[in-house]
């Protein structure tokens, strides 16, 4: 947002069509994979356009470091993260203010629909990266880590949804492409929960209209009851198939248990470990 857009560069040509072919309301395709990875509790592998977005989930544990706990409920921590190679430029590794704002309203999200005070003195801890970046990663990531969320078996109230719309030559289009995130002239990114119809997200960066608002608020709620769609899709594809296979990838299915809230180590060691071996990466959280 905010380039001066190169002279002659049109961005939505006389047939009202975007530069990539879409119509003002059309999202990219969207590729949604559930369980994806063996040590998280839940997972995610997500495609959004150019966006290849991983998220996982550990939890509920006991929480690391103490004085973060919270007696009456779980914290749900997010660390959006995005890797050095996911634009074509080099990205610097390590946080940056750009990846804390996403990692804190990405978790603000989250909280809004996690059944947390099932789980006091818990951390819940979603991890999101982005292995490559075309324009509305952090839309991709909290979709991507609701269902990771979900996966793992965590009590939620709704499933979240994330989507943006924007201005782009005076026109309100959905799920704004780089270019048109580039030299557009807003972007407005949204997280809906399509069962109780609330937004759990909403910030805007340039400017809108009031009739702009409207129509981005009516375009982004219908793009993510559409999105929320595939989310359960993926989900019942992972339960047929460890159907199919007898359940038997160690993953009973079962809604999350929360940890102990005490000294006692927050998760019971993984089948098969011995007592020397050394503590599995996920029983030693780290602080984010
Ligand atoms: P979002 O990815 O949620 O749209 P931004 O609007 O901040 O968030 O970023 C838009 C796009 O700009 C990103 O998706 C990515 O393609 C690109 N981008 C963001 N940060 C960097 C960076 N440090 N280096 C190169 N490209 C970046």
């Amino acid at each position: 947002m905010g380039g001066k857009k190169p002279e002659g560069m049109v961005l939505i040509n006389d047939q009202g069509l975007r530069a990539d072919g879409r119509r003002p309301d059309q999202l990219r395709n969207i590729k949604i994979e559930a369980g994806v990875l063996k040590q998280a509790d839940g997972s995610c592998y997500l495609e959004w356009g150019g966006n290849k977005v991983m998220a996982a989930v550990y939890g509920p544990r006991e929480c690391h470091p103490r004085h973060d706990q919270d007696p009456t409920k779980a914290r749900v921590r997010v660390r959006y993260n995005m890797a050095a190679f996911s634009v074509s430029d080099r990205k610097r590794p390590g946080p940056d203010r750009r990846s804390q704002e996403i990692s804190k309203i990405s978790s603000e999200a989250l909280e809004h629909v996690v059944l947390a005070s099932l789980y006091p003195r818990n951390a819940i801890d979603v991890f999101i990266e982005i292995l490559e970046a075309e324009a509305g990663t952090r839309c991709a990531g909290v979709t991507a880590a609701a269902v990771a969320l979900a996966d793992a078996g965590i009590p939620m109230k709704g499933m979240v949804t994330s989507v943006a719309a924007g201005k782009i030559d005076g026109v309100v289009c959905l799920d704004l492409s780089r270019e048109e995130d580039n030299f557009g002239e807003t972007d407005f990114p949204i997280a809906y929960v399509s069962n109780t119809k609330e937004i759990v997200l909403l910030q805007q960066d340039g400017h809108f209209t009031p009739a702009d608002m409207d129509r981005a608020l009516e375009l982004t709620q219908k793009a993510a009851e559409e999105i929320y769609e595939l989310q359960k899709q993926a989900l019942l594809r992972k339960y047929e198939k460890l159907a199919q296979n007898g359940g038997g990838d160690g993953d009973d299915g079962e809604p999350a248990q929360p940890a102990a809230a005490s000294d006692a180590a927050p998760e019971a060691a993984p089948e098969g470990a011995s007592d020397a071996a050394p503590a599995e990466a996920h029983d030693e959280p780290e602080a984010i």
